[in-house]
């Protein structure tokens, strides 16, 4: 097999991507390469505290459960670039994965795992104050809270999660939330709802988060009746939700190099097969993705074995 030109090329290297990378490399790829633009482990880095990895009992942390994923992955020969890829493309049956005009590499498979991002509320000043008293990750940024009162704005898993993360360094939540109900898992409701650190604002959304120049001081938030209440805060954590990375699929012309469904989920089979042949979707990216990183783990394995398959059919 030609060492120029890739078996298979992985972009993104949260569960879904070393998981790939595990199974393609273990299962006999022999030159494949993962592209991660920061350091491998994915959005579950940022998250205080995982129960529902199988097999994980302890109290630990998402950073702690993705420790030794690269590391397995590198046993069996992976290798791993940290670099943003700006493009994917395909000429014949080879493709093409563009960092910049400089530096493009080719693969015969693909498989895209880029995963999702933290959604803006769209509340005046979130922009203005990112970074300075609003944040997406509790568990970068809450200990400079420490002792003091926070907002959190969200209604589903993650928004609950963090907020009972939150309780435990802060010493008051208040939890905004646009409706009377939950999307997040009951036992997380129960918690939140028996935590006496947390005080629920319901029906209420965000207007505005103000301060000065050392940082946000304060939220105010409008219910239903269009009553208006302040509250002096100096953090602000929004939690509403993830727009999916499809950006790499994006092809010059605007068009996507494969199918994708209206919210840019990329449409995939039972193998993670895509649209156009050798480049798989493993991961939140992908239709029905139930987000979670047992399912990105597992799209991983499913979408390393096809491209396994994809490649030996190619070559022989
Ligand atoms: P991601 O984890 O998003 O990884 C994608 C990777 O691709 C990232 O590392 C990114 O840097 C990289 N990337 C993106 N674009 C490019 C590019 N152009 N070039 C190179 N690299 C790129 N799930 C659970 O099962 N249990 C939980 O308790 C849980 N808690 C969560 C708490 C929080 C705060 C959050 C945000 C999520 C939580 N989730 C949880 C969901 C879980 O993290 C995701 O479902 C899972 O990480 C998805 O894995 P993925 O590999 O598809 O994508
Ligand atoms: P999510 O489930 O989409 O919830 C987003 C929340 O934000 C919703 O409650 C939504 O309100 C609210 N919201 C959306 N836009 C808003 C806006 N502009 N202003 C105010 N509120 C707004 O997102 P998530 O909590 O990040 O979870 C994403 C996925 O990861 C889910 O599938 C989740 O189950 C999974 N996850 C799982 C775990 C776990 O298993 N332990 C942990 C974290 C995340 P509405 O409810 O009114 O729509």
């Amino acid at each position: 097999m030609s060492k120029n030109i890739l078996d298979c090329a992985i972009v993104g290297g949260g569960p879904a991507g070393l998981t790939a990378g595990l199974y393609t490399t273990r299962g006999g790829l022999e030159n494949v390469t993962m592209f991660e633009k920061g350091m491998p482990g994915g959005q579950i880095t940022q998250s205080s505290e995982i129960e529902n990895y199988p097999g994980v009992t302890g109290d630990i942390t998402g950073m702690d459960l993705m420790m030794p994923w690269p590391e397995q992955c590198q046993k069996f020969g992976l290798k791993h670039e940290m670099v943003e890829v700006k493009q994917i493309r395909k000429d014949g049956d080879i493709f093409s994965v563009i960092m910049s005009d400089e530096s493009i590499t080719h693969s015969r498979s693909v498989i895209v795992c880029t995963g999702s991002s933290p959604r803006r509320a769209g509340f005046k000043g979130e922009d203005e104050f990112f970074g300075k008293g609003v944040s997406t990750c509790a568990t970068c940024d809450g200990f400079f809270y420490k002792d003091k009162e926070v907002a959190v704005i969200g209604g589903g898993d993650t928004a609950l999660e963090e907020a009972l993360y939150l309780a435990k360094i802060c010493s008051k939540v208040y939890l905004i939330h646009r409706r009377d109900t939950f999307r997040a898992a009951p036992n997380t409701v129960k918690r939140v709802e028996g935590n006496e650190k947390i005080e629920l604002i319901l029906n209420s959304t965000p207007e505005e988060v103000y301060g000065d120049a050392m940082g946000v001081t304060g939220i105010k938030v409008k219910d239903k009746e269009g009553n208006i209440r302040d509250i002096e805060v100096p953090g602000v954590f929004t939690f509403v939700g993830n727009d999916v990375n499809n950006q790499t699929l994006i092809q010059n012309d605007g068009t996507f190099l494969c199918d994708v469904n209206e919210q840019g989920q990329v449409i995939v089979d039972l193998s993670m097969k895509t649209s156009i042949p050798g480049l798989f979707a493993a991961g939140d990216m992908r239709i029905e993705a139930p987000k979670q990183v047992v399912s990105a783990a597992g799209d991983g394995a499913v979408a390393g074995i096809a491209a396994i398959s994809y490649v030996d059919e190619l070559l022989n």
